[in-house]
C-alpha cells in the first residue's frame, strides 16, 4: 500500500520535503473492518487548512506522519463488515493512499458511504457534481444566497469546481451572472459555454481598485449576490459595488490559504449602508438535504440544463503537483486524480 504522509506542517505552497512516501502492507482485517481501493481522489483546496495547525477549525488537522485526508470514491475490496461486499462503491474521507482499511485509528475521520452503481454517469461525477462540490454550490447559493429572478450574481474562481456549478444554478434561478476567472481563456468558456452573461479575468485587474472597476461595468446595478470563493482584495472589490440588501456569501478564501491572513476587509462599513449581509457556510451543515439537492441536480443534469466538467488526472505519483494546480490556476473544472492498480 503505497501512502503519501504528511511530514511536516507546510509553510506557503506545499513542496515535496513536506511529504514523505512510504509503502507498507495491508494487515489483516479485524471483524468489523472493511479494505477500500481509492480508485479516484478528489483534490480540494480545504486540504491545504487541514494540512495546518489551525486550533480553530471545522475538523482537526491531520496528524504529522498520516497520511495527507482526502475525499475518495473506492471500491470494496474485503470486507468482515456484514453492512459492505466486495465490489461495492464508496465515498469516503479517506486519503493520498492506494489502500485504506475502515477502522484504522489514522482514519478515524473516515466513513464509507455506499452509492448506487447503476446511475449511468461516470464514477468522477460522484466527486464533483453529484458530490461535496454541486452540494455546496447547490446550497451556498440557494439556501444562503437565496437568489430571486433579476438578481445579479458575481462568482469568484468561477471556472473552478465549485464556481462553474453555482453560476449555472443562478442562470437556471433567473439571474444575471459574471464571473471572476484567471485567463481569458477561462472566461470565454464561461461566456461561450456555460451560458455566464459576463466574464472579469483578474490578472488583468489585479488589485481592489481595478477589480472594483470591472465589476462596476459588468454589473452596473451593482452585485446583490457575492459567491466568494477567494477572499482578499477581491472581497474588498466587491463591497465597493454591493447593491442594497446585497448578500455576501462565504464559502472559501483561497487566496489566504497559503498565506497569514491579515486583517478583514476594510471597507466592511459598505454592508451598512447598503443594508447588506456577509455569511458562511459549512457544506456538512446540510447534510440531511442532500437527497433533495442530489435529485434536483441529477435532473438538471439530465436534461442538459447544467454541464460538468471534470479535470482528471492519473497516478499515484501526480497527486502532489495535481494539488498544486488549486493554487496557480491551472485546473478547470473539478480536479481529481485516477490511481491504476494492476
Ligand atoms: P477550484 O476548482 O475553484 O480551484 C481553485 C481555483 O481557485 C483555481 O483554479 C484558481 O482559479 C483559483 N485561485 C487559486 N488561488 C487564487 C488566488 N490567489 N486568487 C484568486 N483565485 C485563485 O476549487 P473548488 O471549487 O474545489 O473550491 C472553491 C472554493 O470553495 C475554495 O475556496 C474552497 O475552499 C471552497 N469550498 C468550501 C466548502 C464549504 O463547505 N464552505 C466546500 C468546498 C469548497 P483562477 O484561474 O481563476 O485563479
Amino acid at each position: 500500500n503505497r501512502q503519501i504522509l504528511l511530514k511536516r506542517r507546510p509553510v506557503g505552497l506545499p513542496n515535496e520535503s513536506d511529504y514523505e512516501v512510504v509503502t507498507s502492507p495491508v494487515t489483516p482485517l479485524e471483524p468489523g473492518e472493511l479494505l477500500m481501493r481509492n480508485d479516484l481522489i478528489s483534490l480540494d483546496p480545504a486540504i491545504r487548512g487541514w494540512m495546518s495547525a489551525d486550533e480553530d477549525s471545522y475538523m482537526p488537522p491531520i496528524a504529522l506522519g498520516d497520511p495527507v485526508r482526502s475525499s475518495t470514491l473506492s471500491t470494496v475490496v474485503a470486507s468482515r463488515n456484514p453492512d459492505y461486499e466486495v465490489g461495492d462503491l464508496v465515498l469516503g474521507l479517506n486519503a493520498w493512499e492506494e489502500y485504506t482499511k475502515l477502522g484504522d485509528i489514522r482514519h478515524i475521520h473516515s466513513f464509507a458511504t455506499k452509492m448506487p452503481k447503476d446511475l449511468g454517469v461516470p464514477n468522477t461525477w460522484l466527486l464533483s457534481v453529484l458530490g461535496a462540490t454541486g452540494m455546496t454550490a447547490y446550497f451556498g447559493l440557494l439556501y444562503v444566497g437565496e437568489p430571486k429572478p433579476g438578481d445579479t450574481v458575481l462568482v469568484s474562481s468561477a471556472a473552478g469546481a465549485v464556481g462553474s456549478i453555482v453560476g449555472q444554478i443562478a442562470k437556471l434561478k433567473g439571474c444575471r451572472v459574471v464571473g471572476i476567472a484567471g485567463s481569458d481563456e477561462k472566461c470565454r468558456w464561461l461566456k461561450d459555454e456555460l451560458g455566464f452573461d459576463d466574464a472579469i479575468n483578474y490578472k488583468d485587474n489585479n488589485n481592489r481598485e481595478l477589480l472594483g472597476c470591472a465589476i462596476a461595468k459588468s454589473c452596473p446595478e451593482g452585485v446583490d449576490i457575492y459567491f466568494e470563493n477567494v477572499g482578499g482584495y477581491f472581497l474588498e472589490a466587491v463591497l465597493d459595488n454591493i447593491a442594497e440588501r446585497g448578500r455576501v456569501i462565504i464559502c472559501g478564501l483561497i487566496s489566504q490559504y497559503n498565506e497569514e491572513v491579515g486583517s478583514g476587509p476594510e471597507n466592511i462599513w459598505k454592508l451598512l449602508v447598503k443594508s447588506a449581509r456577509i455569511e458562511g457556510f459549512l457544506i456538512r451543515d446540510y447534510v440531511e438535504q442532500m437527497p433533495e439537492a442530489a435529485l434536483k441536480i441529477g435532473q438538471w443534469l439530465a436534461e442538459g440544463k447544467i454541464r460538468n466538467k471534470v479535470d482528471l488526472h492519473t497516478g499515484f505519483d501526480n497527486i502532489p503537483a495535481s494539488f498544486l494546480k488549486l493554487f496557480s490556476g491551472r485546473n478547470q473544472g473539478k480536479l481529481i486524480v485516477e490511481l491504476e492498480f494492476d
